[in-house]
């Protein structure tokens, strides 16, 4: 009688109870095996797009050896034709023509390919006591005492006083030099110690170490700077005065790793959200003749609220729709208003070591899949665009229908802090949209961690939403 009544209760437990498992306890070996395989292309495609406009260039490779051609306003498209659209050499969108009308609407994923980091200030190299610098601004959301005392590249364009584009990439080479930020020595960092973590390295501080050596000559003051100027101008023609054109990001030297005994996790800078930007190329690389007409969205500028004209909050989306709809003789308006967007990018995923900013129910957690978040923003949900309950439930069966592991995430305690995606600015053209991304820890970090399974099932979600009938 005892066992009945408990297995009646684990019936109606199995029957009315959330379920959600481990994606390694549901997946059998081979399943697990494609993920990590998957998994080795991605560590390669982020050592080779530590920015977006790295980022741009090796998804314009991988786009034409799969078909995709440039697009050019002036020639007419039909269904299953491949095209990519560059903005600025910064943002990337993909395309793939569909077989039915275009003003029934687009499938858009939009991922962003700019990660925190450092650039370069406009008059950057200086000497301090016989010891060369750069000055440095951040970009994005980041912990400045994480960027002290690790290896940096230096990776960007410098366009000297005629114009000419000089590409720079220095510490991405196994033989390149490499270079860094220097920070204090324990022994004598007592006041340094005391201070909060948000104040113990400043702004200011972030300052690159570039070189020591002087130039041979008793005439001249700041000889360190000199030499390096010097060095600077043989390898690459330029003069001091060419940093004020140039755009140079210092970015973390080390390659994408296996973390762990089980190589379960992928460790890498800028997952954040190169990640999304991945799985989804992947996604649309590989989708051939789909019903609607689908579009990866790679985009800049997300790290420090999408503004500028390659980021989200711009009209240069608006307007490459505009005039694919003008084409097919519709209107941009109507396209986008029967459109749907899956806004790829990342959340925080549960972190043991620190519990306290996070609800467990409502936290996505590494290994469980693809992570669907309704809303983002902050406090009373500020800033956020909340995917209709509607949405939810499309989205929601199209990953099941698809054998897609998913969960869903907020992003920390309601008052605990919060943040925004492209979300919201995609909604603002009139687009449902929902954000679907991948759990990381350590997110913003020089170091980031994904789970393999969990990215494979973000491609697996954006291929399934690109194919949907
Ligand atoms: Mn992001
Ligand atoms: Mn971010």
């Amino acid at each position: 009688m005892e066992n009945e009544k408990k297995s009646q209760a684990k019936i109606l437990q199995e029957k009315l109870v959330s379920q959600r498992k481990n994606a390694v306890l549901i997946l059998d070996e081979e399943k697990i095996q494609k993920a990590d395989k998957f998994c080795e292309d991605y560590k390669e495609f982020l050592d080779c797009a530590k920015t977006e406009r790295n980022a741009v260039e090796k998804c314009v490779i991988l786009a034409r050896e799969n078909g995709f051609e440039e697009y050019e306003p002036s020639k007419a498209y039909k269904a299953g034709d491949k095209i990519y659209y560059i903005n600025r050499k910064k943002c990337i969108i993909l395309t793939v023509f569909g077989t039915e009308p275009i003003e029934k609407g687009i499938k858009i994923a939009a991922s962003h390919i700019d990660s925190p980091r450092i650039d370069l200030k406009q008059n950057p190299v200086y000497e301090d006591n016989e010891i060369g610098f750069f000055k440095t601004h951040y970009y994005g959301g980041i912990k400045k005492y994480q960027w002290t005392a690790i290896p940096l590249s230096l990776i960007g364009v410098i366009f000297n006083k005629d114009g000419e584009q000089i590409n720079v990439n220095i510490g991405e080479d196994e033989g390149d030099p490499v270079f860094c930020i220097t920070d204090l020595l324990p022994h004598l960092a007592t006041e340094q110690m005391k201070k909060t973590l948000s104040d113990a390295i400043k702004g200011e501080e972030l300052n690159i170490l570039i070189g020591s050596r002087p130039f041979r000559d008793d005439e001249i003051s700041e000889k360190v700077k000199l030499n390096l100027l010097n060095i600077l101008n043989k390898k690459y023609s330029i003069v001091e005065d060419d940093f004020i054109s140039a755009e140079l990001e210092v970015v973390p030297a080390f390659k994408a790793r296996d973390i762990g005994f089980d190589r379960s996790m992928v460790g890498a800078y800028g997952q954040d959200d190169r990640v999304c930007a991945y799985t989804s190329l992947k996604a649309i690389l590989k989708c051939k003749n789909p019903s609607k007409t689908v579009m990866a969205v790679l985009s800049d500028k997300e790290e420090t609220g999408s503004d500028g004209n390659t980021g989200l909050q711009s009209a240069y989306m608006k307007y490459f729709i505009a005039d694919l709809a003008k084409q097919f003789g519709a209107e941009g308006r109507t396209v986008l208003s029967n459109s749907e967007c899956l806004s790829a990018d990342v959340n925080a995923a549960f972190d043991p070591n620190f519990p306290e900013v996070t609800e467990r129910r409502n936290a996505a957690k590494i290994n469980y899949g693809v992570v669907v978040t309704k809303y983002t923003g902050s406090r009373g949900k500020a800033g956020t665009s909340d995917a209709s309950a509607e949405f939810v439930s499309r989205v929601r069966q199209l990953l099941d229908k698809n054998d897609v592991i998913w969960q869903t995430g907020e992003l920390g305690k309601v008052d605990a802090g919060g943040g925004g995606t492209v979300a919201a600015y995609i909604a603002n053209l009139n687009v449902d949209v929902i954000d679907v991304g991948v759990p990381v820890l350590s997110m913003h970090a020089p170091f980031e961690v994904t789970s393999k399974i969990d990215v494979y099932m973000a491609y697996k979600a954006f291929s399934a939403f690109f194919l949907e009938k």
